[in-house]
């Protein structure tokens, strides 16, 4: 179990089998149909969550979550990869070894809504001698009708809910309509929730692709940091609405951060044939993603998930899932 992602090959999506050969593969657990309804994989989640070797782990659940074609999946098999070379030195891997994972290649993924998770839940042992389980969630959303971009909240609403640290990837920069985007999901998620006196989420991490005023704000997370608190600060002369989408954002996180990427280059964002090697993308890009993924995903950096203040194993997760959905399911 030491080898890296290369060992497991690339699942075949035209298989209606799951996991016919127990490879590791992503797992549509909620899908949004087209007629606004939600399927939930309840089977599929138990399969996951259930198993004896994490089932009674306390769990930390990592969510990336934002819209289609914006990098998200490139970004999950890198995390994938850190995972499986157990966050060791050379995690990152050879310069000429294609990506897999998460499917990320252009044309290739069919656009629904909904959350996928990795089938295979990692165990990671905290520097305080605890043996926790990592579950790594991709979330998507349109953002292109009413209908949709409710779809869309209810699924980010879900995926926020449910994971300990979730991060926003978001195009360029950090638009007006990402804020009020990201309050509608939270109010989403709040009103399904209980009231209690602690924020309802845990953190929060904006991350910006593409960043292209690296001279303003550097890449990185303190450039992000500062550029966040600008974006996020409440001043009187502001329109009452600009005030209250940061109040409520503010209100609704435990911890709030940034982090600003930079572009990966022509490669990886033209090229139909270009298959995530390392070789091949820009060593800016490189460079962050090292600072990136270890940061969100080092043993020392991952929370458990909290729910109003107590730790939840895999096996509560699974039972918080079943019961928000139903909320929304209504
Ligand atoms: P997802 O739909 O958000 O999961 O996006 P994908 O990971 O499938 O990537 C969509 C396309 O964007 C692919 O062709 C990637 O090669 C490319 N891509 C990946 N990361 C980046 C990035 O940081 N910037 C740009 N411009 N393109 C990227
Ligand atoms: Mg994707």
């Amino acid at each position: 179990s030491w080898g890296s992602l290369s060992d497991k090959p690339v699942y075949d999506w035209s298989s209606e089998e799951e996991e016919p050969d127990g490879r590791a593969r992503p797992i549509q657990v909620l899908l949004v149909k087209d007629d606004h309804t939600f399927e939930l994989d309840e089977a599929a989640l138990s399969r996951i969550l259930l198993s004896a070797e994490v089932r009674d782990r306390e769990v930390v659940a990592i969510s990336v979550a934002g819209a289609f074609r914006k990098g998200k999946s490139f970004l999950m098999d890198f995390m994938l990869r850190y995972m499986y070379n157990h966050a060791s030195e050379g995690w990152l891997g050879v310069a000429d070894e294609p990506l897999t994972g998460f499917s990320w290649r252009g044309g290739s993924e069919r656009e629904t809504t909904g959350i996928q998770i990795w089938s295979e839940v990692f165990l990671v042992d905290k520097p305080d001698g605890t043996k926790v389980a990592v579950l790594l969630m991709d979330t998507q959303g349109t953002f292109d009708s009413q209908s949709t971009l409710r779809d869309s909240a209810t699924v980010f609403a879900l995926s926020t809910m449910i994971s300990s640290m979730q991060v926003y990837n978001i195009s360029q920069n950090v638009q007006e309509d990402d804020l009020q985007h990201l309050q509608l999901f939270t109010e989403y998620g709040r009103l399904a929730m209980e009231e209690t006196f602690l924020k309802p989420f845990q953190s929060m991490i904006f991350l910006v692709r593409d960043w292209s005023f690296p001279y303003e704000f550097p890449y990185g997370q303190e450039g992000g940091m500062n550029f966040l608190e600008k974006r996020l600060k409440i001043s009187e002369n502001q329109h009452e609405e600009l005030q209250n989408v940061r109040k409520h954002i503010h209100s609704c996180f435990t911890n709030i951060s940034c982090f600003l990427m930079p572009h990966p280059g022509l490669k990886v964002a033209t090229n139909p044939n270009f298959d995530g090697r390392i070789k091949e993308i820009d060593g800016e890009f490189i460079n962050n993603l090292k600072v990136l993924v270890p940061w969100l995903l080092s043993p020392e950096n991952i929370d458990v998930k909290e729910i109003n203040g107590s730790k939840i194993t895999c096996r509560g997760l699974l039972e918080y899932f079943k019961a928000y959905i139903k909320i929304y399911q209504g």
